[in-house]
């Protein structure tokens, strides 16, 4: 599989996607900031509206990292399990939490791609701006599959392609040599941020992963673009 430019081993993407998040954790929310001009507030806004999470509603938010979706839909009286790979950024989540004083979450180390919890058990699961760091995309949406109740929503934020004329190329202007810069000067960190590009460049196109979402065994898939794809919602139903 591929890391960045190179070729590695499937363990060792993992490790070290590992490896990124633990070095980002501490400055996540500010890079955040940073490298969207705010924008991901709004993303992640807009992507909760749709989940519409209930009061009272089980909730799997999956690579819930710093818990910045799990808060909105506490906020709105479900129960939330933010799960991550890794422990670093959960830490940084609960830290947040206590700070802002926000009920109603377990937080627990999971890989995707293999989770431990028992079948059916879900009424939504989340997914911001993680997928694509999943070594095995294919697995991690048989799980989601998996650990929903019949009638359970899966619902998926992340960086696709923009299909309006000329945005995708300049944005990829903008990623390559900025991005990894604004790293290095934060965060002191340019490879992680290199490699962050690189993971939303490879990431398939909106229709492409709407179809594996299917391949799992979701019905009435579908996707909602954000600024012409370059972020893209994308749903589907267990039934
Ligand atoms: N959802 C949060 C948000 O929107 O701010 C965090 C997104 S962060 C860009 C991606 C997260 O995916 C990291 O916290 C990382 O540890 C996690 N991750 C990567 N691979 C994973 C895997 N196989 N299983 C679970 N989480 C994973």
């Amino acid at each position: 599989v591929n890391f960045g430019d190179e070729l590695v081993t499937r363990e060792e993407k993992t490790r070290r996607v590992g490896g990124v998040f633990s070095s980002v954790a501490s400055n996540y929310d500010l890079m955040n900031d940073l490298m969207s001009g705010g924008m991901h507030r709004l993303w992640k806004n807009r992507f909760v509206a749709k989940v519409k999470p209930r009061h009272g509603e089980a909730i799997l938010d999956m690579a819930g990292g710093t818990g910045d979706i799990a808060f909105r839909m506490a906020d709105r009286g479900a129960r939330v399990t933010v799960s991550d790979i890794n422990p670093d950024m959960l830490a940084v989540g609960m830290e947040r939490a206590k700070a802002r004083n926000i009920q109603g979450l377990t937080w627990q180390v999971e890989n995707a791609e293999k989770l431990s919890f028992d079948d059916a058990i879900f009424d939504a699961y989340t997914i911001a701006f993680g997928i694509r760091n999943v070594t095995d995309i294919p697995a991690a949406l048989r799980e989601a599959h998996r650990v929903l109740k019949r009638g359970g929503r899966f619902y998926c934020l992340e960086f696709s392609t923009s299909e309006w004329p000329g945005f995708g190329e300049l944005y990829d202007r903008y990623s390559e040599h900025l991005i990894p810069k604004i790293g290095k000067a934060v965060a002191k960190d340019e490879d992680s941020y290199r490699y962050l590009v690189e993971s939303i460049r490879r990431f398939p196109r909106m229709d492409a992963f709407r179809a594996m979402i299917g391949e799992a065994g979701f019905k009435s898939t579908s996707v909602e673009p954000i600024l012409g794809g370059l972020v893209a919602i994308h749903g589907g139903w267990k039934i």
